[in-house]
């Protein structure tokens, strides 16, 4: 019950919170930006953005590897890198992105209401989001796991919360959410749901759960900047195609995230962006994806 209301009042928080403008300096603002530098059809939405020469972006900041507010207030990631990749194609200086928060379950309202441009934030892509938002990419691959403390022996898969006695955390609107729900024996009492990670990580330190299950790459971060308190408790036992959340309607724009995605996969930008971020916690970057032009 207290779980609950914590929840609550944290989700009410999350929303309110937009992280400002970075205004930093970022040495990668892209040479070739600014507007009138590059050109894009009349009335398409690369053209409104590049004039604006301003942009919003969804991605997570509690998520080590992906997007995780650093020092600067900044958050920074994978997700952030392919982020800047696009911005930068669209001739903004990636010192103009506005990073704002977007949790798991508000990804398709943040994009549907406009208020932010494009999300990458470990984001499925999967038939039920595609109703209500588009995707580019696939970008990466992941796969949900389970995370536990080290010297935990007891919990080993998916099945190990059959017998119903260990609850287990994760987030509201996440894929991982829905899918544990098929592997416990009572979803009241064993499944925890926060709006954000972070707080499952902290369950799991007070011993109000025994496990957090997400994406492996979400839990590799956790293990990675906590050294010998967390592993991960078995393999993985789904697939987790991450894609880049825009507007249902917008075809133009998600082409153009597809095409860039696909030349950042040659040109070396999509694994330097992997190699500087998650590529440090132990996960493997793997073939670049082949896009899905649905
Ligand atoms: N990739 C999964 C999802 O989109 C889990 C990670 C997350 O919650 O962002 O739901």
């Amino acid at each position: 019950m207290r779980l609950q209301r914590f929840a609550a009042v944290a989700t009410a928080t999350a929303l309110a919170f937009g992280l400002t403008a970075c205004g930093s300096k970022d040495s990668d603002g892209g040479s070739d930006a600014g507007a009138g530098s590059k050109s894009f059809a009349a009335g398409s939405t690369m053209e409104r953005l590049n004039k604006a020469q301003s942009i919003k972006v969804g991605t997570k900041v509690d998520q080590p590897g992906f997007g995780l507010k650093g020092l600067s207030g900044k958050p920074e990631g994978f997700d952030v890198e392919v982020a800047k990749i696009i911005v930068k194609e669209l001739g903004i200086p990636t010192d103009k992105i506005e990073f704002v928060e977007t949790p798991s379950k508000v990804r398709e309202d943040a994009i549907v209401n406009g208020t932010v441009d494009f999300v990458v934030a470990t984001y499925t892509i999967n038939d039920e989001r595609k109703k209500r938002v588009a995707f580019a990419g696939p970008y990466y691959e992941a796969g949900q796991n389970i995370l536990v403390k080290a010297d935990d022996a007891g919990i080993t898969g998916p099945d190990s919360f059959k017998d119903g006695t260990k609850k287990v955390c994760s987030v509201t609107g996440s894929t991982p959410a829905e899918n544990i729900k098929k592997s416990v024996k009572d979803v009241a009492t064993q499944v925890v749901l926060f709006d954000t990670y972070d707080k499952c990580i902290t369950a799991l330190d007070g011993g109000q759960v025994n496990a957090v299950t997400t994406d492996n790459v979400i839990l590799l971060g956790y293990i990675a900047k906590n050294q010998g308190k967390y592993k991960l408790a078995g393999d993985n036992f789904t697939k987790e195609p991450y894609g880049i959340g825009v507007k249902l309607e917008d075809k133009d724009f998600r082409t153009f995230i597809n095409d860039t995605l696909e030349k950042s996969f040659q040109d070396g930008s999509w694994k330097k962006a992997w190699d500087d971020t998650a590529g440090k916690f132990g996960a493997e970057l793997g073939a670049a994806p082949a896009i899905d032009r649905y």
